[in-house]
């Protein structure tokens, strides 16, 4: 990595941004504040800085003016971004990696369920020439059967339909080089975005950290089946185009039942098959598939739409001890 400055020592510092998105979490964020800040503190031993890059996601119940309060308490560490609105947590990333200044970069939620006790292990990486460290999760306590078994199903089906490998325990906890925020910076800027994704695919010298999941300390998950709903389809419009072309698949599905149906009708001689359940069912039948086809292309238009009008990622309605 880049060398930033040099301690009285005459030791040559680096400085690692924390980047922290956080939405609502009034009931926690100081602790976390406390505790991260008493590990990045740990780590002046191997000759790093750190600073803190909030990034407020228009919060409401008093989350921005917590973290104001921060920052001017602790002006050479605390950097915060306040969103003037909520713009979601892919967007409080961005942001971040637009904003962060250090050598390493090192992604955070704010309620401690990412253990900053890993910050160590992340230096360690960074010293050892690894510019992308996935934290991958060995254990999530806090999520339950069904979450576990549809997030499993989830990942083996995006690494069927997709060429890129998404790593199923990878969380949105990970640590990059600054190389590495330039070209993410820089050349993803899709309005439909997956960062964890993209982060486990520019290539460079990349290795994995497993932690332990920890429960949140205070507050509750913002993920509802919705935004999870959500994510999955945006994940899969971010890496794969095959959905686009169920309709041929569909379309030779359709002409070989047809296809099927006629011979049985020629070889019966009876006309046409009986009944008029068969009829409905069969139309049935071919309309969903028909509509799930042009619902399918429908999500894809509106990616393109989306990009098309070029809006912002997010909007910043208020800096601290950022320029
Ligand atoms: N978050 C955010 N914007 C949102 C929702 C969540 O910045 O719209 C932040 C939240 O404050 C937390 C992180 O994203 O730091 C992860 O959210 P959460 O803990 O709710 O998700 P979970 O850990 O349950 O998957
Ligand atoms: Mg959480």
């Amino acid at each position: 990595m880049q060398s930033y400055g040099a301690n009285t020592r005459g030791i040559v510092l680096k400085v690692l941004s924390i980047v922290v998105s956080a939405y609502n979490e009034a009931a926690g964020i100081e602790k976390f504040y406390e505790v991260t800040g008493r590990y990045a503190r740990a780590l002046r031993e191997k000759n790093y800085e750190y600073e803190f890059v909030f990034v407020d996601d228009g919060s409401q119940d008093g989350t921005s003016e917590i973290l104001d309060r921060l920052a001017e308490g602790d002006s050479e560490h605390v950097r915060v971004i306040h969103f003037s609105r909520n713009f979601g947590h892919e967007s409080a990333m961005i942001a971040g990696l637009d904003y962060a200044t250090g050598d390493g970069l090192v992604f955070m939620d704010a309620d401690l369920q990412h253990p900053p006790e890993n910050l160590e292990k992340i230096a360690d990486c960074f010293e050892e020439g690894y510019q992308v460290i996935s934290m991958v999760r060995t254990a999530n306590k806090t999520a339950g059967t069904v979450k576990k078994i549809t997030s499993a199903g989830f990942y083996w089906f995006i690494n069927k339909l997709s060429e890129v490998h998404l790593e199923p325990n990878a969380s949105d906890f990970f640590a990059i080089t600054k190389d590495v925020q330039t070209v993410l910076k820089n050349s993803y800027r899709e309005k439909v975005r997956f960062l964890r994704g993209y982060v486990q695919n520019v290539g460079f010298k990349k290795t994995t950290i497993e932690y332990e999941a920890a429960p949140r300390i205070a507050g509750k998950s913002h993920y509802s089946i919705k935004k999870l709903y959500k994510f999955a389809m945006n994940t899969i419009m971010c890496f794969s185009n095959v959905p686009l072309k169920l309709g041929i698949w569909a379309g030779l599905f359709s002409g070989f039942l047809g296809l099927i149906v006629l011979i049985y009708t020629l070889i019966t001689r009876k006309g046409a098959p009986s009944g008029y359940a068969t009829i409905v069912v069969l139309l049935c039948f071919m309309f969903m598939i028909l509509f799930f086809v042009v619902g399918i292309i429908g999500e894809y238009i509106a990616v393109i739409f989306d990009e098309m009008k070029d809006r912002p990622l997010y909007i910043v309605a208020d800096k601290k001890n950022l320029h």
